[in-house]
């Protein structure tokens, strides 16, 4: 009997939200790992978002468009890029239900932003005018001009993390695609990696099983592999504890 996680994906939504979309990827990337996804519809409303992650294994938080710092009680300042109220809203309520849940959550990129701002944590809104490095580490670009699969800086893993258990190795390199990124983390958070400016790049949850969330894009990236497979591993415990895995034979 062959049995696979099923994971419930966020996407991106068009600004006149006639279009709901996400980059096939992370899709091909849950696959190739053994687990099932499941595009969720940015619609849900809270009655209907409950019953949806009761069938549901995991949640996979993907990239997209910088959050609205309305989430995190701010006003927007210059340099805050596109935004997707819809999108926003859905994450901030599914994030708080999976998380209740013990549910296995892997953020990526927006994704670890989304997270950190539902668990009660604040971002940059514009990285590059509003993050100072301390003076012994220069300036990151965190906006890549290399292609997505190359990796263009290197982070620093800490020892006894999930991060460093995943691929044994305290330094990583890593693609950077991002406009936000964490300033307050939130109360439940542990950084396990930080770029070589001191830029938050990895976080997980000391009390949950399985509370990823990485702010590059490991799923454009074949080095990124052991990740999706750490998160099957999670997904299938969780379901066979509370889970509802799809059963073949
Ligand atoms: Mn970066």
């Amino acid at each position: 009997m062959e049995r696979m996680p099923i994971i419930g994906v966020t996407g991106s939504i068009e600004d006149d939200e006639h279009r709901q979309f996400i980059n096939s990827n992370y899709l091909a990337r849950l696959l190739k790992a053994g687990m099932i996804p499941l595009v969720l519809s940015l619609d849900m409303d809270s009655h209907q978002i409950p019953l949806c992650l009761d069938r549901l294994d995991g949640l996979l938080l993907s990239g997209g468009n910088d959050v609205d710092p309305m989430m995190f009680g701010e006003a927007p300042t210059t340099g805050l890029g596109a935004v997707s109220p819809k999108r926003d809203k859905l994450e901030m309520h599914v994030v708080k239900e999976a998380y209740r849940r013990n549910m296995p959550i892997f953020a990526i990129c927006r994704g670890i932003q989304s997270l950190n701002v539902a668990l009660g944590g604040t971002l940059y809104q514009d990285l590059p005018s509003q993050y100072r490095a301390a003076d012994d580490h220069p300036p990151l670009l965190h906006a890549q001009t290399a292609h997505e699969r190359y990796p263009s800086h290197k982070i620093t893993v800490t020892p006894g993390t999930p991060l460093y258990e995943i691929f044994q190795e305290d330094s990583l390199a890593v693609n950077s695609f991002h406009h936000q990124a964490i300033k307050a983390l939130a109360p439940p958070l542990t950084v396990c990696a930080r770029a070589t400016d001191g830029v938050i790049e990895a976080v997980y949850d000391t009390e949950k099983p399985f509370v990823l969330g990485v702010q590059w894009h490991p799923e454009r990236m074949k080095e990124g592999m052991p990740l999706f497979h750490a998160f099957e591993k999670a997904c299938a415990a969780y379901a066979a504890a509370h889970g509802c895995l799809a059963v073949h034979g």
